[in-house]
């Protein structure tokens, strides 16, 4: 008799329980590397993200009313419980998502980050007042919150996103359903679990399960004010167009194609580092990757260096002490890889590296794909056109740092930009004219801090405010403008005024 592993599940969050979904409706979340199924997801019912949405608008009622300097306790202890907790929640996501262990830790770091600052909510959401703006007439305006806010989130960054998201639609006194990826769940399970420890109330946060029909819930629910989404353009593009014609604040981060532009006179070694590193970390499923490099004039000799460099990089499981290349989320997304790269051969690009069927020691199942480099890659080209998202660089060629911003500018995508060199006047001039949402000069991940708010141009971005900093705050709230007068008791009345100037 064959002893049967029974597989955990993972639990919705309704109303501060963690409970089992009664659906039928399940799919396995896979260790990307070895092909384990870790946990079983649900897909949960109508009636279960009813419950949800209902627990959040009743927690509303007092939620709001807490005091501000309440709220940002409990961030301050969130940030203390993911910081006790790094190591576990870094594993369970290398564990379920592929990235490896450093990187896993970096992408809680980047949440953590934005839980700090929603513990400074005090500083954050305050009002303005102008005093005597007519005679013993003050102006000043709240920022309320909305009511029951909601979050969509990608398979990518399953700890950070998610924080982007919830921490600070709470912290201004909003509550939240919150819809993670149906591909790695677990860890963002496990920071719900933290968040409830650090004394987030009974339906403040609830997490549901599943796929388009949840996505379309959320965009249709009548009590679901505001909604956040991170994920790709086709969809971003669907839920922005759903939720604002139900009437909903709607936000989208979408997909990505990142250039860099490489001018002769930058540092070098600086320089392929930072791009081998920002094109094969985390495997190229990152939406601030550089996947693609534009090498202006002589720096075009610097190719076979920059090749070199990929080649030297470590294919492996992403638990494996040493790991540079993890592997990718799932088979799927192996074999839509593999098909893009046979299509840009046949297409005519150049294949100078071809990371296709690495054999990795121990991990033969695993959805692995090493670092590929094509050249001579042309605009017209499917690898080009399309966000691989996955571990390949297209090296194009241009003439003049001004040819390639045209490049980059005619391209549907604005999310990230990289510009390296040693000049001022060149940086100057490419800040200016990129059209793109975050710029970095001689900086390949330009991911703001969450001081400043993630943005994106064109394509990258549907929804006017970002997704943290201050921007956010005005996301979740309603500025409401109160103009005040007070007459004293023994104050003269004036005459019947039927014109509009207060004096
Ligand atoms: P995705 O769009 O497939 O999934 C995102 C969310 O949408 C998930 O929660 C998923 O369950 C849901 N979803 C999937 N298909 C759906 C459908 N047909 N209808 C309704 N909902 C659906 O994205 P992904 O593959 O998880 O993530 C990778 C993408 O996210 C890339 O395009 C990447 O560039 C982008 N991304 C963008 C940013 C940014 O800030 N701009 C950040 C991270 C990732």
């Amino acid at each position: 008799m064959t002893a049967t592993r029974s597989i955990p599940t993972v639990k919705l969050l309704i109303n501060g329980e963690f409970v089992e979904s009664t659906t039928s409706e399940w799919r396995d979340v896979i260790n990307p590397a070895t092909q384990e199924v870790l946990a079983r997801v649900p897909f949960a019912t109508q009636d279960e993200m009813n419950a949800a949405v209902a627990s959040a608008k009743a927690a509303f009622k007092t939620w709001r009313k807490t005091p501000i300097g309440a709220r940002a306790r409990i961030f301050l202890k969130y940030q203390q419980l993911i910081r006790e907790n790094m190591k576990e929640l870094a594993a369970i996501l290398t564990a379920e998502q592929g990235k490896t262990l450093p990187d896993a830790e970096g992408d809680v770091f980047r949440g953590l980050e934005v839980v700090e600052h929603a513990a400074g909510i005090g500083n954050l959401q305050l009002g303005e007042l102008a005093n005597n703006v007519a005679g013993g007439v003050d102006t000043y305006t709240l920022l309320q919150p909305l009511g029951v806010c909601a979050g969509i989130t990608p398979f990518n960054f399953p700890a950070m996103i998610p924080l982007w998201m919830f921490p600070m639609a709470i912290a201004t006194g909003n509550t939240f359903v919150l819809k993670p990826s149906e591909q790695d769940p677990m860890v963002t399970m496990r920071l719900a679990e933290l968040a409830l420890q650090a004394g987030i109330p009974p339906g403040v946060l609830n997490v549901i399960h599943g796929g388009a029909e949840a996505v379309n819930l959320i965009c249709d629910h009548p009590d679901i004010k505001a909604v956040s989404f991170v994920g790709s353009t086709k969809v971003g593009t669907h839920v922005y167009n759903r939720a604002s014609q139900n009437g909903k604040r709607a936000q989208c981060m979408m997909g990505a194609k990142n250039h860099a532009i490489v001018l002769p006179d930058a540092h070098k070694q600086q320089t392929l580092n930072n791009l081998v590193g920002s094109a094969f970390g985390a495997a190229g499923q990152r939406c601030m990757a550089l996947p693609v490099v534009i090498l202006v004039g002589e720096a075009q000799a610097w190719l076979p260096e920059l090749v070199e460099k990929a080649k030297t990089l470590k294919v492996n499981a992403g638990c494996e002490p040493g790991t540079d290349v993890g592997p990718v989320v799932s088979c799927a997304a192996l074999e839509r890889i593999n098909g893009l790269i046979e299509r840009g051969v046949q297409e005519g690009a150049e294949l100078l590296l071809d990371g296709r069927h690495p054999q990795v020691a121990g991990y033969q199942d695993g959805n692995f794909v090493g670092p590929t480099i094509f050249s001579a890659v042309s605009t017209d080209m499917t690898i080009y056109k399309e966000e691989i998202f996955g571990p390949v660089l297209c090296v194009l060629q241009a003439a003049t740092m001004d040819e390639a911003i045209a490049i980059i500018n005619a391209n549907p995508n604005g999310n990230g930009t990289a510009l390296f060199t040693r000049s001022g006047a060149a940086a100057r001039h490419f800040q200016e004219e990129i059209d793109v949402g975050q710029v970095g000069i001689n900086v390949p991940i330009p991911v703001p801090v969450p001081t400043f708010s993630f943005t994106g141009s064109r394509g990258s971005k549907l929804g006017d405010l970002g997704p943290y900093g201050k921007q956010v705050v005005q996301f979740y709230t309603q500025t409401k403008t109160v103009t005040q007068r007070w007459f004293d008791e023994d104050e003269v009345g004036g005459p019947v005024n039927t014109t509009i100037t207060l004096k």
